[in-house]
């Protein structure tokens, strides 16, 4: 088995040479994959897990625009469109200066395969640039969103390819791309995700990859016979993933200790309560200040600059910031200072050697391609509710999300549940994914 599995690795590396994220992902997947796909006669001999790893199509353009100097900035637009077997693309736009093919990449392949998990007729697909929103103005950002959008304009559509928005693309960015696509098409359609509630976005959006991910950890806990209430959880980041995050831990009575950004994270012994949590919003979505404001506010919390969260005791812990946030080292902590469920917001924040130990520890541990998978769902909810015209109340909106997040809890584990009964998240996330895609692929035969 080890043996077909490298073989396999080896093919794709040799396709895809310095793309180091993109082929841990792959690696990630295979390992659990490959040793699935040999037992079963349907998909044997079909090289399936081959043509997933090869994005159907690769959009890259340049993305020219003036500065408030009047200077002429250059920046790189991408689109992978990864998968389209079970619904158009679908997936993000990040934007970030870390962004470059191989992330990019890595982040459309286990779109392709949280998408399916989520019921939901979406393919795969993720974008972005390497353009850095922090530091720009709001006339800067709109002039960039515009040139960007002038490119992918014609590669996109409400039946073809429907992005959102990730790191660096929030409601604003989402709001002028959909104003230039609109202009640009003379269509007002749901070509975008993550819009505004009066122009076509849906309530629970901007909350549901935190929420959801909450949701699957309370999922994680209950088949253990625990509950969030008490619970002591560190988060990393402060965007949008990490404070809806914290809002629903708060809810569910858990105690939320910290919070991070790229400068530090902040500890605050006595809780992030709610009040708290509004000034981390305000902060960082309205000032879009720094996470080492929250000390100057809250005086008795304390700033560990340069520094992860992961060194603080915690029952549970939730990765919200970015990929490989968490190593090995951090991962031994966690588990030393009794940490019981790692339940992952970002896109594979923890490493492959961080995995092994939760697994080799029997942590409770949720892949981001389960665990996050919330938000790309109200994304599609958002999408149906273009089509229909029609816009479902909060209430609506959330239990849907619940039932989605309990229907990816039920598939982990009819894949993933070990003869000790430990249930491995990562083998059943991958492989429910992949089942689902591979028999729409197989299906439409070989294109
Ligand atoms: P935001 O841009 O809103 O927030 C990102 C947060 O992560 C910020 O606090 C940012 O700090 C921090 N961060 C970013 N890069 C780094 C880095 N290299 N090192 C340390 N901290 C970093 O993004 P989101 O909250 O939307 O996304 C967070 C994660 O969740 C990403 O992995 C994303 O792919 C994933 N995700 C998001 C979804 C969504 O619906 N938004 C859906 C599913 C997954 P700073 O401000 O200093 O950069």
């Amino acid at each position: 088995m080890e043996q077909i599995i490298k073989s396999f690795l080896s093919e794709v590396e040799s396709k895809n040479r310095n793309e180091p994220e993109f082929m841990q992902a792959v690696q990630e997947v295979a390992e659990t994959v490959i040793p699935y796909i040999v037992k079963q006669d349907i998909y044997h001999g079909k090289n399936i897990l081959l043509r997933m790893a090869e994005p159907e199509r690769v959009l890259m353009f340049r993305v020219s625009w003036v500065d408030d100097q009047g200077e002429i900035r250059v920046n790189r637009g991408y689109r992978i469109e990864m998968n389209s077997a079970i619904g158009p693309y679908k997936g993000g736009l990040r934007f970030h200066p870390s962004v470059d093919l191989s992330v990019l990449k890595f982040l459309a392949f286990e779109q392709v395969f949280k998408n399916s998990l989520t019921t939901l007729p979406m393919g795969g697909g993720k974008g972005g640039s390497d353009f850095d929103p922090k530091g720009k103005s709001d006339a800067e950002v709109m002039r960039f969103c515009q040139s960007f959008m002038t490119e992918l304009f014609r590669h996109i559509g409400p039946n073809k390819d429907i992005p959102a928005g990730d790191i660096g693309v929030g409601g604003r960015e989402i709001g002028y791309m959909f104003g230039q696509y609109k202009r640009l098409k003379n269509e007002f359609t749901g070509v975008l995700t993550g819009k505004g509630i009066s122009w076509g976005g849906s309530l629970i959006r901007p909350e549901a990859t935190g929420y959801g991910n909450v949701y699957f950890a309370e999922n994680m806990l209950q088949k253990n016979s625990q509950t969030l209430e008490g619970k002591s959880v560190v988060i990393s980041g402060s965007g949008n993933v990490a404070q809806y995050a914290a809002e629903k831990c708060i809810q569910l009575g858990a105690k939320v200790v910290t919070l991070s950004d790229s400068s530090g994270y902040i500890y605050d012994a006595e809780g992030i309560d709610e009040e708290k949590l509004a000034f981390v919003m305000e902060l960082k979505n309205n000032r879009r200040g720094r996470i080492s404001e929250y000390v100057e506010a809250y005086p008795s919390a304390q700033f560990f600059a340069g520094k992860r969260p992961w060194e603080t005791p915690c029952d549970i812990a939730l990765p919200s910031a970015t990929q490989n946030e968490l190593d090995e080292k951090d991962a031994i902590s966690l588990v030393k200072n009794g940490c019981m469920c790692v339940s992952e917001g970002a896109n594979m924040p923890s490493t492959h050697k961080a995995i092994a130990i939760f697994h080799k520890h029997k942590i409770l541990f949720a892949p981001g391609k389960a665990s996050n998978a919330g938000g790309v769902a109200v994304s599609g909810l958002e999408m149906a509710q273009n089509s229909l015209r029609y816009n479902w109340t909060r209430e609506e909106v959330d239990a849907k999300l619940k039932g989605i997040m309990h229907e990816i809890h039920n598939s982990c584990i009819q894949y993933g549940e070990e003869s000790d009964g430990y249930i491995n998240y990562v083998k059943g996330a991958n492989i429910a994914g992949f089942v689902k895609v591979a028999d729409a692929m197989l299906a439409q035969g070989v294109v």
